[in-house]
């Protein structure tokens, strides 16, 4: 069997859209309709160059690792895109204490200022211990139990969560400090590297390297570019999209792949999309801004402490700056900034976004979102959509409906093929693939039709 082509409409070029659009472009006549000026979504590479020397700084994702990221490590191979991998190098500076953590020591100066404090030694071995449990909890899929019953639980000092790992890991994410313990330790734990190979990954030439390789896969796709979908109507026969310039566009399926706020505007007045709308728009976000810059007053005090990634507790703020030319001692920072600060300088670049919060709440309603999937012919995506909120999630989201629009495709296949034998985890993260529902749901509902495929 071959299915019968069908004009496709995505909305928003991030991961998901870019993914959805590479995995049915030769199954279907496809549109993605961007609002920005370029694809890529939160991936936003800036080349910065210092004293003769140009650093890739990311003013988005940055980061991923060996274990979480199977099957984005499987596109990067696809695409031959070259990565190489940076051992993991953190400083935690207490500010009301002026003391600095540096992780791991690199120098009999960074072992005497952790052994000057025993307590400080114990939070060292208890995040050791939490992260060393991430196979274990990764595991269980479970979204329902928080960092703070974790610990609770697991036999972890009581200071351990207030004094160290809650501002850790506020930090790492640049989510609030207050909402942090409330996280589920599932989404916190699978989103860290692993204890037994702490780094990460980096693109040679930034993440923008990698969206341009993609962007230049989409060879069948139709890509509008810079007039983002004003309005969505559901017709009997299909979608109806108008653009900001007023421009009106006819899909037979329709796929929003922006962030869940954006979607929850998009699809506001839709009837056929009112169950969607209302999931959608449960989720909450925060706000954040990114700045790359090269002012030193943002780093630890002690040049010697400057990390890949240094984590700051400034009253009830955690923050963090992460250092983008570690190989070479160029300047250029990148700081999740602290509300109320005035900006650095030099600033080369800044952009403001809004973040998902984990929450475990958030299962229920992905849950809820694979149940309506494909309804109405409508499909949503995003990496609030399935699993963690990572470039994971957000390209694994777009499996769901290139694997109900178009089952035997090239790219599909050839992505599940690529996937590493010993990857972390594997499709059972989508919380359904499922069929297109059944033809007795009346207007709600789609049949995907095929065609017996020809000799
Ligand atoms: C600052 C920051 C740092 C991050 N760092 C990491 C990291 O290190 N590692 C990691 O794994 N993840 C990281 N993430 C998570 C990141 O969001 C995901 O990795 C992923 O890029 C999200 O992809 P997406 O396709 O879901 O959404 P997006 O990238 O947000 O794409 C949605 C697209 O929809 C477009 N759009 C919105 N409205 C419309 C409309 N009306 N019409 C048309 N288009 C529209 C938007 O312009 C955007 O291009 C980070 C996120 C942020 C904000």
């Amino acid at each position: 069997m071959r299915t019968v082509p069908l004009h496709i409409g995505i909305l928003g070029a991030g991961v998901s859209g870019m993914t959805a659009a590479w995995l049915l472009q030769h199954d279907h006549q496809v549109t993605l309709i961007e609002k920005a000026p370029r694809p890529g979504g939160h991936v936003e590479t800036l080349p910065i160059t210092v004293d003769g020397h140009t650093v890739h700084a990311e003013l988005g994702p940055r980061f991923f690792f060996d274990t979480a990221y199977p099957y984005f490590l499987a596109l990067l191979r696809l695409l031959a895109v070259p990565i190489r991998w940076s051992d993991a190098r953190v400083s935690f500076t207490d500010v009301a204490r002026r003391h600095t953590t540096v992780l791991p020591p690199r120098s009999p100066r960074h072992v005497a200022s952790l052994l000057r404090s025993p307590r400080l030694v114990r939070h060292v071995l208890s995040l050791r211990r939490l992260i060393n449990e991430q196979p274990a909890v990764a595991a269980t899929r479970d979204f329902s139990r928080t960092l703070r019953q974790h610990l609770a639980t697991g036999g972890y000092p009581a200071s351990f969560g207030p004094e160290f790992v809650y501002p850790f890991l506020a930090a790492c994410w640049g989510a609030p400090l207050d909402r942090l313990p409330e996280f589920p330790v599932y989404s916190l734990l699978k989103g860290m590297p692993s204890g037994k190979k702490p780094g990460f990954y980096e693109i040679d030439g930034g993440m923008g390297r990698y969206v341009q390789a993609f962007a230049d896969e989409l060879r069948k796709v139709d890509i509008r570019l810079g007039a983002g979908a004003r309005s969505v109507d559901r017709h009997h026969d299909g979608f109806s999209v108008e653009d900001e310039r007023g421009k009106r566009h006819g899909f037979d399926r329709l796929i929003v792949a922006t962030s869940a706020r954006d979607a929850a505007h998009l699809l506001r007045g839709v009837p056929a999309a009112v169950e969607m709308q209302a999931v959608v728009g449960s989720f909450s976000h925060f706000e954040t801004e990114i700045a790359i810059h090269g002012d030193a007053s943002f780093m630890p005090t002690d040049r010697r402490d400057w990390s890949h990634n240094n984590l700051f507790l400034e009253g009830e703020t955690a923050w963090m700056s992460d250092w983008q030319g570690p190989r070479d001692g160029v300047p250029v920072i990148r700081s999740w900034l602290p509300k109320g600060r005035p900006l650095p300088r030099p600033l080369y670049g800044r952009r403001s976004f809004h973040h998902l919060m984990m929450s475990p709440e958030n299962a229920v309603l992905q849950r809820r979102i694979a149940a309506l999937q494909g309804h109405s012919g409508l499909w949503v995506t995003g990496m609030y959509a399935v699993d963690v909120d990572n470039h994971e999630s957000a390209l694994l989201s777009a499996l769901v409906p290139a694997h109900a629009l178009a089952p035997a495709s090239q790219n599909l296949a050839r992505l599940i093929a690529a996937v590493a034998p010993d990857a972390l985890h594997r499709l059972e993260v989508l919380p359904a693939l499922l069929p297109p529902p059944p033809a007795s749901e009346g207007d709600h509902a789609f049949s995907l039709p095929t065609v017996p495929s020809g000799p």
